[in-house]
């Protein structure tokens, strides 16, 4: 949990060193919002140099809360956790933006951005739990179906859990600490329910979440006696070993698999994808300039709430990387990376689809 958040606000303050790969200071191209520029609002805050008003709250819900400026830290410095527990301040002192309290009372009342309730997890013993969480429940209910069908492919058919519910970064991003911690309790709670010794995710997110944001933030340490792994490097041991196979499909059209919103935050996973999209497609494979370790977010996450305009320009961002890279389609498993990337696709005239139904299409 961070002890010390003038600390670390006060080694970020003058310090330039990620500033290069901070993708809202690329897309605003301003120092106020650059991780110097976040490092120094917070420490002037709490030294009273500058007034938590409308404006310095604005700033401090900027941030995409991405985690490459920490990725890219040679003292490990965890500015985006320092700036959430800002944000955690702003909050109990009901000081946030209207749009960030209006997201808070929907994951209060619904457990998701979208309001719905989700579904009642049905108690059911097994060894491996599938967390759905709610983007691919809302955003593209026909990856857990492919998910699933992929799972039997491997002889697994895993209880879910989580279905339609948050993991948790949201509520915490936004400054919402124990909403936060709420929603790992209850994933804690499923698990015990149906008594699993490992729990799959679907996106590089959950993991994050799962793994380190809870702890970091919230002191929830993750269960020793727990595996957590990511779908898709579970699913490329199989391709390697060759239990599972694929029918390659045809076609010249170029295309890109993008790294989803917070790749960087999980090393050793970029390669997976990359072999389990080789295995399907036939046409070539190009790669984005921000890819793998300096992989850019696709403005999934919390800024689409705080900060829509600036979300869609990261959006466009990697949009125009795709395009530039000579790519007209992009893949990528994550839901809500997908999303967003298609909800701005049309004048990019790029086509997209999840990696996990492309992977079930084609098994044989
Ligand atoms: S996260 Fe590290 S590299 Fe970035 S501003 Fe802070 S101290 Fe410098
Ligand atoms: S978390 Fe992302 S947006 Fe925020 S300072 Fe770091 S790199 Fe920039």
């Amino acid at each position: 949990m961070i002890k010390d958040l003038l600390l670390t606000t006060d080694n970020c303050r003058y310090c330039l060193m990620c500033r290069h790969v901070c993708p809202v200071a690329h897309v605003t191209r301003s120092e106020t919002y650059s991780p110097h520029g976040w490092g120094l609002t917070i420490a002037s805050i709490r030294r009273g140099l500058i007034d938590l008003d409308a404006e310095s709250v604005d700033v401090i819900y900027t941030c995409a809360d991405c985690g490459t400026c920490q990725a890219h830290c040679v003292t490990d410095q965890p500015l985006p956790s320092a700036i959430a527990a800002m944000r955690a301040e702003i909050t109990e002192k009901d000081l946030a933006p209207v749009q960030v309290r209006e997201v808070h009372d929907k994951l209060q009342k619904w457990g998701n951005p979208y309001g719905e309730r989700p579904a009642e997890n049905p108690v059911e013993k097994n060894d491996v739990a599938l967390f759905v969480g709610d983007h691919a429940h809302y955003l593209s209910p026909g990856v857990v179906d492919a998910v699933l069908t992929l799972m039997r492919a491997v002889g697994v058919e895993p209880a879910l859990i989580g279905v339609g519910r948050s993991n948790g970064y949201l509520a915490s991003s936004l400054g919402y600490r124990d909403l936060a911690a709420a929603f790992m309790r209850q994933t804690l709670d499923d698990l015990a329910a149906v008594n699993a010794e490992s729990m799959l995710v679907l996106t590089p997110g959950d993991l994050y979440t799962f793994s380190q944001l809870h702890e970091e933030r919230n002191g929830l340490k993750w269960p020793d006696d727990v595996s957590l792994q990511e779908v898709v490097p579970y699913l490329s041991q199989y391709l390697d070993s060759g239990t599972i196979h694929f029918d390659s499909l045809n076609g010249s059209t170029p295309y890109a698999y993008v790294d989803p919103t917070h790749s960087v935050r999980v090393t050793g996973r970029f390669d997976a994808p990359r072999r389990l999209v080789d295995a399907v497609m036939k046409a070539p494979r190009v790669e984005l300039f921000w890819r793998r370790e300096r992989t850019h977010p696709s403005g999934d996450g919390a800024l689409q709430y705080s900060q829509p305009q600036i979300a869609s320009h990261l959006a466009y961002s990697r949009l125009g990387d795709a395009v530039k890279s000579g790519a007209r389609q992009i893949i990528t498993e994550d839901p809500a990376t997908l999303s967003q990337l298609m909800n701005h696709s049309k004048r990019f005239k790029l086509e997209g689809k999840n990696l996990y139904v492309l992977l079930a299409e084609q098994l044989l």
